[in-house]
């Protein structure tokens, strides 16, 4: 965690040049030398946040899936016990209560990530 705004710490970006990855604080490539103007520097930081954040929606998507299917599991699970445990006259399966407390900490972690990020404009 750092207390400095965005745009103050020092990010990386690919050259638009060569696309090697390089400092924003530089003002040229020290792969290939091109020059680098603040204008070339903030289209892109900006691309590069475009494309992490983009990243992070889509591994947020994947997660809820993931969230969901395990939720689905200890659903079925409960119904049609695979793994069940006898006990005070009663059997039920012990593998569904874990998963649907996972699937629905997984779905809603991924939720609150992805509304989160998509908040930010
Ligand atoms: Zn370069």
């Amino acid at each position: 965690m750092s207390f400095l705004p965005d745009e103050l710490k020092t990010q990386t970006f690919p050259c638009p040049n060569c696309q090697q990855y390089i400092s924003s604080e530089i003002g040229k490539c020290k792969f290939c030398s091109a020059e680098i103007t603040s204008d070339i520097r903030q289209n892109a930081i900006a691309k590069e946040t475009d494309e992490k954040r983009a990243i992070y929606l889509k591994n947020q998507k994947n997660m809820l899936v993931f969230g969901i299917a395990f939720l689905a599991i200890g659903l079925v699970a409960f119904l049609y016990p695979i793994i069940s445990v006898r006990w005070m006259g009663t059997s039920f399966s012990c593998l569904s209560p874990p998963l649907v407390v996972f699937g629905l900490g997984v779905i809603i972690y991924s939720l609150l990530g992805y509304y989160k990020e998509k908040r930010k404009i």
